[in-house]
């Protein structure tokens, strides 16, 4: 298994904290893949549409043999186990998985993005991913330390 990626994870609905387990437990019984690491959950306020409960999120750093695409795949048919729909931009979500990094790669085509476009501005992201990686550097924009420092103003709650 040689690549090294990170999976963001968020939840604001049909217990969230109970879905990202779900998830990382699902994440590891992927083919070609193992969960090396798993951050702390924490709660964060919804952005863009904000009439919705708080997320939950977490990230977890694997190993897997899988390429970019393939793991996207397989993580959109994750979503879609965990009752994933989509009805609006920002809706609220069983769960959603990103992939934030892999490897150091910089790629921008057929329908994937890595590093995962919006990452750096998000705490959420930054501070699970800091938790268990605290040297992580993002391809193309800096050390993860120095992203969140843009983010210290963005609430967020570590729960256990
Ligand atoms: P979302 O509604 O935020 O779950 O967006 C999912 C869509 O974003 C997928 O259909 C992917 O094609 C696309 N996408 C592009 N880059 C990424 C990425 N790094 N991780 C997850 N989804 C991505």
């Amino acid at each position: 298994m040689s690549h090294s990626a990170f999976i963001g994870l968020g939840s604001n609905m049909a217990d969230p904290a109970a879905q990202l387990v779900s998830a990382m437990n699902a994440i590891d019984r992927l083919p070609q893949t193992r969960v090396l690491a798993r951050s702390g959950l924490y709660r964060s306020a919804p952005i863009g549409f904000l009439e919705q409960a708080d997320f939950i999120n977490a990230v977890v750093r694997i190993e897997t043999s899988l390429s970019p695409h393939e793991l996207l795949q397989a993580l959109l048919a994750l979503e879609q186990l965990q009752g994933r729909t989509r009805e609006f931009q920002n809706a609220p979500r069983t769960l959603d998985l990103d992939v934030l990094l892999y490897d150091d790669l910089q790629h921008h085509e057929h329908g994937l993005t890595v590093p995962h476009p919006q990452m750096h501005k998000r705490a959420f992201v930054l501070q699970p991913l800091l938790e268990i990686a605290p040297d992580c550097v993002i391809p193309g924009v800096g050390t993860v330390r120095q992203a969140m420092q843009h983010c210290a103003d963005q609430q967020l709650q570590r729960l256990h």
